[in-house]
């Protein structure tokens, strides 16, 4: 992750670059508004951290001329100022966050990673096998052969999760039941049998050819019908 920290005051841009590189984010420090924009239009940042009152050009501008120029790098806004005027102005001219000084390093670390996620748009991982397909985020059972969807609970999707990274494998039950349900789930220990059955009904409802295969003594393991 590249940040360009755009902040005039020297130690407050010291103390953030060392923050910054301790959690591993590699930094570019200019101190003057003019610069930060020159940085942010050329430079390809996975976010800027902008402060207001800049000798140059304020923060308001170089962030009205980045959006301006459709550079869309999340931005977080700094100042010393805390009126609503400049937080409502920060957000119409396009930051994704405004953080008033002083605040509380934690607190800016949180901002960062919450508008470095916005920013990345790593597409959603999709599982499949056979004619099913297993789409995070969504939480839904899909066939591909009939295009019919079902939602999975949250212990049927985890369930399905760890078939689908291991299809073909004979699973040990308690295995399975360590990485779905934790090493400590005495009372749930039968559950696994419970789990099984919605899942096998919600293959048969999607119409999908993959079966969970019971191998007495053993274990479960998914496999293509045929
Ligand atoms: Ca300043």
């Amino acid at each position: 992750m590249r940040i360009l920290l755009v902040e005039d005051e020297k130690r407050l841009s010291s103390a953030l670059q060392k923050l910054l590189q301790k959690e591993r984010y590699e930094v570019d420090a200019v101190y003057t508004g003019t610069d930060g924009l020159d940085y942010a239009l050329t430079e390809g940042y996975d976010a800027v951290i902008l402060d207001v009152m800049l000798p140059g050009m304020d923060g308001f501008e170089v962030l009205r001329r980045m959006r301006e120029q459709k550079i869309a790098t999340p931005v977080l806004m700094l100042t010393a100022r805390g009126g609503v005027e400049d937080r409502v102005h920060g957000l119409t001219a396009g930051a994704d966050y405004y953080l008033p000084k002083p605040f509380d390093t934690s607190e800016l670390m949180a901002c960062l990673k919450v508008i470095t996620r916005r920013g990345d748009a790593v597409p959603r991982m999709t599982l499949s096998f056979g004619d099913v397909e297993l789409s995070e985020g969504e939480g839904k059972l899909r066939c591909t052969a009939t295009g019919k969807d079902v939602k999975l609970g949250a212990k049927e999707y985890q369930l399905m999760e760890f078939f689908l990274r291991n299809p073909g494998q004979i699973l040990p039950r308690e295995t399975i039941q360590e990485r779905v349900w934790g090493y400590d789930s005495e009372a749930e220990y039968n559950n696994l049998e419970v789990y099984v059955s919605f899942l096998r009904k919600k293959l048969t409802f999607v119409g999908s050819g993959v079966k969970l295969k019971a191998t007495r003594g053993l274990g479960y393991s998914l496999e293509v019908e045929g």
